[in-house]
């Protein structure tokens, strides 16, 4: 969910507010803006404050909002930087979904990237091509695809909305992985662009009852389903020993 301009104003009031009790309130303007890189940008002028808050960081937590607000808002006054604050924003960047996102993002933007849907092993955009035809009609306007950077093993697909991006884990492409894992990993990534999040009853559903017959519709539903229930431990030992040297 997008966390507004209006609301990500009050976090920087409420910044001033911590640096200085008795501040005049500035007037304050957030603006996201279309930096290809993370980069965020405070001015202050005539007492009019204004905010530019990199696009990347438009699905980010409240907690970093907060957090980049003291960072920026210290800044300007010329404040020490609050420990917490620089711990919350730094370790939001060095996550690698974020990381995800920000290839994507480039990727999207056209700029140069640093992976490309070919794998080792496997072609993301030919698996894609082969699914959309099969099982969609050809109705699924490509996204960005990619492989992840690093060889993660909680979550071996997502799909981004708000950047338009399917990312693969990298641990999939590998000999010792059938092609109908990578597949059906895709498949599931391409029913979250078929059916997009709904809200019942005020909470978030992902996986909805259709989203879930659709996932059955899978040819090989249930010997993908087998194998990855089967090897999660081995891919997790595996990325988890290649990270140690
Ligand atoms: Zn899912």
């Amino acid at each position: 969910m997008h966390l507004t301009p209006q609301k990500i104003k009050n976090y920087y009031e409420k910044a001033f507010l911590h640096f200085e009790k008795n501040i005049k309130m500035p007037e304050i303007e957030i603006i996201f803006y279309p930096y290809v890189n993370v980069n965020n940008r405070i001015k202050s002028r005539n007492n009019k404050v204004s905010v530019r808050i990199s696009e990347l960081l438009a699905d980010a937590p409240i907690a970093v909002h907060k957090a980049l607000a003291q960072i920026l808002v210290a800044k300007l006054i010329g404040k020490k930087v609050p420990v917490k604050s620089k711990k919350i924003y730094k370790e939001y960047l060095d996550d690698e979904n974020f990381q995800d996102i920000a290839i994507a993002h480039k990727r999207k933007n056209g700029r140069k990237i640093l992976t490309s849907p070919k794998g080792e092993f496997f072609d993301l955009e030919k698996i894609f091509g082969k699914l959309n035809l099969v099982y969609f009609q050809n109705k699924i306007a490509k996204p960005s695809l990619s492989w992840s950077q690093r060889k993660t093993y909680r979550r071996l697909g997502h799909h981004d909305p708000v950047h338009d991006a399917i990312i693969i884990s990298r641990s999939l492409d590998d000999k010792s992985v059938p092609k109908y894992v990578v597949e059906y990993v895709v498949y599931h990534e391409m029913l979250h662009i078929k059916h997009p999040a709904k809200n019942q009853n005020g909470r978030r559903c992902v996986h909805t009852s259709i989203f879930k017959r659709d996932e059955e519709k899978f040819a090989y539903y249930e010997e993908a389903d087998r194998w990855i229930e089967e090897n999660a431990l081995k891919i997790k030992r595996k990325v988890k020993r290649a990270k140690r040297k």
